[in-house]
């Protein structure tokens, strides 16, 4: 882990959702709010994986790169 940060030493990364500087207690993000809005993006994002259907044969043709 190497801190790159250039704003300092104690500067925690930018929220990931908006950006905003991140507050301490809803890091890596800046309010509950954005973390919510990650929580729902990873949890749709896990509902929208297809279930790998073996039947179907991808022949070398991935549209979801
Ligand atoms: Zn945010």
């Amino acid at each position: 882990m190497t801190a790159d940060t250039p704003a300092g030493p104690e500067a925690p990364p930018p929220c990931p959702i908006c950006g905003k500087p991140a507050a301490p207690a809803f890091r890596p993000f800046c309010s509950k709010r954005c973390a919510d809005v990650d929580l729902q993006r990873w949890l749709s994002g896990r509902y929208a994986i297809p279930g790998r259907p073996e039947d179907a044969v991808a022949d070398g043709e991935e549209p979801e790169a």
